[in-house]
């Protein structure tokens, strides 16, 4: 493991207009685990991630995977619960309870879909806004939108360091987010935002959305399209970073943006795979190392 992730910090992160998120994050990684040990060295513990996944949903069960070697990757401790499909809103309530108040647990994720019948948005809020690694939790949602510190959702501050490896500052540029979902198009409307861009959020009901898309200094693709955008969208020289995630004719796995067009027009990237895909766990790691420092800061200052 060690080995790919140093054969992708050695490729560079931006070049040929392509923004490697394979490289951005094997960096990151670098750091967090580095900042583990460290946490280690002072608390007598790794930093940990509990991860709650009720039932049989095969992508789940793959992103939980996913997300546990990633957590091995840097040092961390983490614990899965796995529930059945049939599990009670009210047995998931007091599993959160427990692990809200469990103080070698740092970080808590609960992955979705959860099954049919119980109330995700319940299920989020009664996670502690202090272990809410996703960013989900409305309390650090308001933070977010009012600049105040906190964990930073886990695509959204992806997607900002992936701009930040062109080299491009937002301060003042026409950003366009097509997309307005609570998981990515808002959240990075509100970071582009707080980065002094000029923010447009455009969603299904957009009129004119190519002229809007044209204007854009940096383009966020968040639909879930298979290759709805085209060269016609681009500003030459725009920063594109396509989000989608999707399959194309051949089941062959694209993004929002085609590639082959927009390339030669843009001027920078993210692939799909290989963009945004990779950070987005990344992220989860850097909240939940937040977490474990927050916690122990806390506790300190408590005097525990
Ligand atoms: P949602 O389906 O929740 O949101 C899609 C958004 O796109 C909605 O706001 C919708 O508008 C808008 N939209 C749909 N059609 C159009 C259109 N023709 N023109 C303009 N806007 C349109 O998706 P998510 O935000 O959850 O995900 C978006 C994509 O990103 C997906 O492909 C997903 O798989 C991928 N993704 C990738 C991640 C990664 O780590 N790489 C993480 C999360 C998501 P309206 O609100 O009006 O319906």
């Amino acid at each position: 493991m060690t080995d790919v992730l140093n054969e992708a910090a050695a490729a560079p992160e931006f070049s040929g207009k392509i923004i490697n998120g394979k490289a951005v994050s094997a960096r990151i990684r670098t750091v967090v685990r580095e900042q583990a040990l460290a946490f280690e060295e002072k608390s007598g513990r790794k930093p940990a991630l509990a991860v709650v996944i009720a039932g049989d949903d095969p992508a789940s069960k793959i992103y939980v995977r996913n997300k546990k070697n990633a957590c091995a990757e840097v040092g961390f401790t983490s614990l899965e619960f796995a529930l059945p499909a049939d599990v009670s809103e009210e047995e998931l309530l007091s599993l959160i309870g427990g692990l809200n108040v469990d103080a070698n647990i740092d970080g808590i994720l609960v992955q979705l879909p959860l099954p049919r019948g119980i109330d995700e948005k319940k299920i989020i809020n009664a996670i502690s806004p202090e272990k809410d690694v996703d960013c989900f939790h409305p309390v650090n949602v308001g933070r977010l939108c009012c600049g105040d510190p906190g964990f930073l959702p886990c695509t959204p501050a992806g997607i900002m360091e992936l701009i930040a490896a062109t080299g491009t500052s937002v301060r003042g540029k026409n950003c366009l987010v097509i997309g307005r979902s609570n998981i990515v198009g808002k959240p990075v409307s509100m970071l582009l935002l707080a980065a002094d861009g000029t923010v447009t959020t455009a969603h299904s009901k957009t009129v004119g959305l190519k002229e809007i898309a044209r204007n854009a200094d940096i383009l966020v693709a968040a639909v879930g399209r298979a290759k709805m955008i085209d060269a016609s969208f681009i500003k030459p020289g725009a920063v594109v970073i396509d989000v989608g995630m999707n399959r194309d004719e051949n089941g062959k796995l694209c993004g929002d943006c085609d590639f082959e067009s927009v390339f030669p027009v843009c001027g920078a990237i993210t692939p799909v795979p290989g963009g945004v895909g990779p950070m987005t766990i990344t992220m989860l790691l850097r909240n939940t190392l937040y977490a474990a420092e927050s916690i122990f800061e806390k506790k300190k200052a408590g005097g525990e």
